[in-house]
């Protein structure tokens, strides 16, 4: 077997152990161990034993038509962004996959306004939200992995982005009241023209027979044009107005990130519940095995069992958030770890960036992503973000991500 195949095999195990097995746990107790020590942040300061409250993402079906409209401040998963600032999009440049140049696909946004009297600006990160973008093609993540491991480079290629948006109370897109639960708060402003194709990007280039469809890139021009607008450019020509929703399908399909609090989950699961688990757990528990067998040592094992405990507390969580600035991840895998060093200080201001969130491969089971030899796929996405969420004229600042695919190891 190829490496290459050796590696597929490996992610297509880690989706069958969705639900993860507790019976390791149960019939072996040596499985219990310490959590992970992560190297980036425990090194300098004595944190030992100190607890971080972690809030989990879950994503449901939408209930209504208008919640993840942007004047209602969504965290969503799939579809197209709900930009918090509606005109001042990123560029062109930083909207496209450095590998493959083709426009990135919205994987998630997460509303996390930092409102304490005690953070840097608080007055300007009133309303603050991140936005992950990826290419869906796993070639293009591998790449990123190896980009990934350069230390500060001068032009970074990626394949993975996060933006920041943050706005004061009082400000031009939104009314400074929280909006109104039924639905009828429209926005202050009209957004920027987004691409027909995507519904993503702003749309600045105009087809140039209808004057009408608008696109983020040549390439999804000419997606649409393959699918449709060929003949529909003649009608617009004339008639109709372009329809607002992205045409394109082969956006994720879009669901509600609703959040709880891991704390809420611990010892909640009754002894049928927990049986049933361990009824379902034996039939993956060889593939755990074999899974374990593949890690090179004894640090990714315990750093497995150690993830799979934890998230099997709930395990349909696809996102894990805490914003703090000694919060640390929960790595699935103990080798392609960063080191604090690979974290690169914020473009921006120069400060610090500190651990938010990190996203989980569950979000490719509710994305429907097969589990095909060259199908997306990952560890885990950490997201790291500028501890003072510095001010600035950009509407949308990156941030850093650190991608953890399942059977890599350190260069
Ligand atoms: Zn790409
Ligand atoms: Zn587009
Ligand atoms: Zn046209
Ligand atoms: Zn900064």
């Amino acid at each position: 077997m190829s490496k290459e195949m050796e590696f597929d095999a490996n992610e297509e195990k880690l989706k069958t152990l969705r639900v993860s097995s507790l019976d390791e746990e149960e019939d072996d107790n040596e499985a219990q161990v310490d959590e992970i020590d992560d190297p980036d942040l425990s090194t300098d300061e004595d944190e030992e034993g100190e607890v971080h409250p972690v809030t989990l993402g879950f994503v449901e079906k939408l209930k209504n038509k208008w919640s993840l409209l942007r004047h209602y401040f969504p965290s969503k998963a799939g579809g197209t962004p709900a930009w918090l600032d509606p005109i001042n999009l990123p560029s062109e440049k930083s909207s496209l996959c450095d590998f493959c140049s083709e426009p990135l696909q919205f994987l998630l946004q997460v509303y996390g306004p930092l409102t304490e009297e005690s953070t840097f600006h608080h007055e300007s990160t009133f309303h603050r939200a991140l936005f992950v973008f990826m290419c869906p093609s796993m070639a293009c993540l591998l790449r990123d992995q190896h980009e990934q491991w350069k230390r500060h480079p001068e032009k970074p290629c990626r394949s993975v982005k996060v933006f920041r948006c943050q706005l004061p109370q009082t400000n031009s897109f939104y009314s400074g009241k929280p909006p109104s639960e039924d639905g009828t708060e429209q926005p202050l402003t009209a957004g920027a023209k987004l691409c027909n194709w995507c519904g993503t990007w702003k749309g600045d280039k105009v087809c140039s027979s209808c004057r009408k469809a608008r696109y983020c890139s040549g390439k999804h021009q000419a997606a649409h044009w393959r699918s449709g607008h060929r003949l529909a450019c003649t009608r617009l020509q004339t008639s109709l107005e372009m329809s607002e929703s992205a045409a394109s399908n082969s956006l994720w399909p879009q669901y509600e990130i609703t959040i709880e609090d891991e704390c809420e989950f611990e010892n909640e699961m009754s002894d049928s519940e927990y049986s049933n688990i361990l009824v379902s757990g034996n039939r993956v528990d060889e593939s755990v095995r074999s899974l374990m067998d593949d890690f090179a040592g004894d640090d990714d094992k315990r750093s497995w069992a150690s993830f799979q405990e934890r998230i099997s507390r709930a395990p349909e969580q696809v996102l894990r958030y805490c914003r703090s600035a000694k919060a640390k991840a929960l790595w699935p895998v103990h080798s392609g770890r960063p080191s604090r060093s690979d974290i690169p200080a914020c473009n921006y201001c120069g400060g610090t960036r500190c651990f938010e969130f990190q996203v989980l491969p569950q979000l490719l089971y509710y994305f429907g992503v097969q589990n095909d030899v060259d199908s997306l796929d990952w560890a885990t996405i950490v997201v790291y973000t500028c501890e003072a969420s510095c001010k600035g004229d950009e509407g949308y600042k990156e941030e850093f991500a650190w991608v953890q695919l399942v059977s890599q190891s350190a260069p």
